[in-house]
């Protein structure tokens, strides 16, 4: 019998990566997308996916919209993937973004929990929950001590899911991934913003960039890696909870150094703190500057995971190294600026 797998935030990164992930599995993929006057579907197109999917409008705050939902449709499969997931805008709109990413889970929770046929659960935890860390790394037993509204909420979410798990028998789980990216990063997150910005230059349409705290150091692995074991987790025979990273950690500079070393530039880091910029040798113009504005109210400034329980029960790995997936990232900007 062919499965039946909800994903919520179809339009997101992710939602992209899962539903191709899934497809191939011979799912029958519902993709749960609120209504949007703008076209949020390019994910789906770059995929080359949006007419293999059903696609349903619900708003995740709206709980009357996802009874009726899950009484139209008897899912196998619940990826609840929606949120609203930008950090720094979580500092803007802390309200809408709590109401997204920590009570939007809980509508979904409190549905399963009255059905007779429970479906299986997956939350999108993140390892911003981690926040102000106090160890070297990462992993599921480490403590949160979350640093933004954003992550605050996901923390709320997490505890909820595993109260629903044990409260209600709901097959449950969490899937605390470390930062993940890939062409179809939203371009307002740092990876993207560099990818973009940099081609955006090579090809003489931006003169330069500006970046926020280039010392923060991030775990960052490749979104299609990471799908696979959001998938792997709801297959186990107990729900449980699972870190996914890549066991490594660079700072921002090194990201940029990577890319502008990929693009084949010669470049040089000159100033100190606001001052810091980066210059292109061969025309001696600034490329990249500090503004802070982009600097959060409070940071986080290390992150590092530790995926050995995922190893050793998913038997997943993550496949692509950070330079392939720069690499990955600049190609398609690339071809995008040259269409
Ligand atoms: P993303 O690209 O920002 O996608 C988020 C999705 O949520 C979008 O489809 C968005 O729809 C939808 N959404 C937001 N508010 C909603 C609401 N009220 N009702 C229904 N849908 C709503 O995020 P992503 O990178 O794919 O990440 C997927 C999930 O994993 C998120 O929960 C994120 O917080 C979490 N996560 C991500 C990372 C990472 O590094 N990417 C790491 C850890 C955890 P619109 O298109 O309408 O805005």
């Amino acid at each position: 019998m062919k499965k039946t797998a909800l994903i919520t935030g179809i339009s997101g990164q992710d939602g992209a990566y899962l539903a191709q992930f899934l497809l191939k599995k011979n799912y029958r993929v519902i993709g749960a997308d609120r209504r949007s006057a703008r076209d949020n579907k390019w994910r789906l197109r770059y995929l080359n996916i949006e007419n293999k999917i059903e696609i349903v409008n619900i708003d995740l705050t709206e709980i009357t919209s996802l009874i009726s939902l899950f009484e139209k449709y008897k899912f196998n499969e619940v990826y609840n993937l929606a949120a609203q997931s930008f950090v720094g805008t979580s500092f803007v709109n802390p309200i809408t973004t709590s109401q997204a990413t920590a009570i939007g889970p809980l509508n979904i929770l409190e549905v399963i929990k009255n059905l007779k046929q429970k479906p299986k659960f997956y939350q999108a935890s993140s390892s911003e929950m981690f926040g102000d860390v106090k160890n070297n790394f990462q992993n599921e037993l480490s403590n949160f001590n979350p640093q933004s509204p954003y992550a605050i909420s996901k923390v709320f979410a997490h505890h909820i899911t595993k109260n629903y798990r044990d409260s209600y028998k709901i097959f449950a789980v969490n899937g605390i991934l470390f930062n993940h990216e890939s062409p179809l990063r939203g371009e307002e997150f740092i990876t993207r913003k560099i990818t973009l910005g940099l081609s955006k230059i090579i090809v003489g349409k931006l003169n330069f960039l500006e970046v926020g705290n280039i010392y923060a150091k991030r775990d960052w692995g490749f979104a299609g890696d990471y799908v696979e074991a959001m998938w792997k987790m709801l297959q186990q025979k107990r729900p449980e909870d699972y870190v996914i990273a890549t066991g490594k950690t660079y700072n921002i500079k090194s990201f940029i150094n990577t890319a502008t070393k990929i693009l084949g530039m010669k470049t040089k880091w000159v100033g100190k703190d606001l001052n810091e910029r980066l210059i292109n040798l061969t025309n001696k113009k600034i490329i990249i500057k500090i503004n802070k504005k982009f600097f959060r109210p409070a940071e986080v400034n290390y992150l590092k995971g530790n995926y050995s329980k995922a190893k050793k029960e998913l038997r997943w790995r993550p496949k692509t190294s950070l330079k392939e997936l720069i690499k990955m990232m600049l190609k398609s900007d690339l071809e995008n600026h040259n269409k």
